[in-house]
């Protein structure tokens, strides 16, 4: 095979080529520092302000609610550690998902060790929270509630909105790690009912190293990185211009496409479910069937090795991923698979696919032609195998 194959967009995406475009004059002609105050500063301002407001425009929310950050992972620890400091008065509990991102549960272990108590909610085996869960679970003591808008690894879309407005009529700030949805499905904070959400430019076509939060005005949270005034003094630094004008364009043309591109991939998602379930036996789609990203299929493949098949496809030109790819170099199963209440073996025999932009039909009857004879070799060979 010549063409390579990707279908790993949920670890991360190439910069659409708009996108670059808009980002290369912020590396040359304009290259001022957005704090400074003659016109080299003010053109790179000027560049960082229009994408604050695009990106404002795309989750329905103020430009000033918008921090610039350096991605994914910042934006949630801000947004967790933020506010667990700036409450210490009110309070020391906090209730997140059993499915998190590590960019929020470890930060939340964090706390843990500083006598923070942290719940963690389990969820079903689709890979859903129950709102009445999160509602038992709070206390006069919680000061946060935590959940992800959709799961990177089994790609279920939460119901969030319901959450944000348990915890709004409790009184208790709501954070959502949104880096799976925003520009792939609409995203908007008061719909979400969210406090904070957390977004990463290079999961939608953007570069990567930068990202955003959205903090809900008059939300108390604790400044990030200390130093000059930048972004009001809630995250100091010179901010990263061109990656921020890249962060602008790429929502830009989401806003555009991803009506259509939903559509599409979710035609496509929905063809590779069809056709591995058709072709090999012993499988389980992970995830909910109908509330889940357009572009992701999970299967656990039985009596094999999830690596195996990864490497396999890999040689073919295919590439996908064991899990999400924080985890892809341990050997624990995704903590994700076992939460759903997969027993071990059969968590390590799982296959993310997830599409993109640039998927093709061509690209899922790769997958369609190759696998199962990978799967059918593998299985030759698997001593579990030949048990059954
Ligand atoms: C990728 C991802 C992150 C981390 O984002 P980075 O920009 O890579 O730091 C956080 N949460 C989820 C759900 C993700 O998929």
């Amino acid at each position: 095979m010549t063409k390579r194959i990707y279908l790993d967009y949920a670890a991360t995406a190439p910069t659409d080529p708009e996108v670059l475009k808009a980002m290369e004059p912020y590396f040359s002609e304009r290259f001022g520092n957005p704090s400074s105050i003659h016109a080299f500063g003010q053109e790179a301002k000027k560049g960082m302000e229009d994408a604050r407001v695009q990106l404002a425009d795309f989750l329905g929310a103020r430009p000033e609610e918008i921090i610039f950050t350096s991605g994914g992972t910042e934006s949630n620890n801000h947004a967790v550690i933020g506010t667990a400091y700036a409450q210490k008065d009110k309070g020391n509990h906090i209730i997140t998902s059993r499915i998190e991102h590590h960019a929020v549960s470890e930060p939340l272990k964090f706390l843990a060790k500083q006598g923070f108590e942290v719940t963690e909610i389990a969820v079903d085996k689709e890979g859903l929270v129950d709102p009445a869960d999160v509602k038992k679970a709070i206390t006069s003591k919680t000061i946060l509630i935590s959940i992800m808008h959709a799961n990177n690894e089994i790609g279920t879309i939460q119901p969030v909105a319901e959450i944000g407005s348990i915890a709004r009529q409790k009184g208790v700030y709501f954070h959502t790690d949104a880096v799976q949805t925003v520009g792939h499905i609409p995203v908007n904070v008061d719909e979400l009912k969210a406090d904070m959400l957390s977004l990463s430019a290079h999961k939608f076509y953007g570069p990567k190293g930068v990202g955003a939060l959205y903090i809900r005005k008059g939300t108390r949270v604790e400044n990030f990185l200390r130093g000059g005034d930048q972004e009001k003094g809630r995250r100091a630094s010179t901010q990263n211009t061109p990656g921020i004008v890249g962060l602008g364009a790429a929502i830009e043309l989401c806003r555009r496409k991803m009506a259509e591109e939903a559509a599409f991939q979710s035609g496509l998602r929905d063809r590779l479910i069809a056709g591995l379930q058709a072709k090999i036996s012993d499988i389980r789609l992970n995830g909910h069937p109908l509330k889940r990203l357009p572009n992701n299929v999970n299967f656990s493949i039985r009596y094999i090795e999830g690596e195996s098949m990864l490497l396999n496809l890999d040689m073919l030109g295919i590439a996908v991923s064991t899990g999400s790819a924080c985890t892809s170099t341990s050997l624990e199963p995704s903590h994700v698979l076992l939460a759903i209440g997969l027993p071990h073996d059969i968590a390590h025999g799982s296959l993310r696919f997830t599409m993109g932009r640039w998927t093709t039909e061509d690209d899922i009857n790769a997958v369609l032609e190759h696998l199962p004879p990978v799967v059918e070799k593998l299985r030759a060979m698997s001593p579990l195998y030949d048990k059954k």
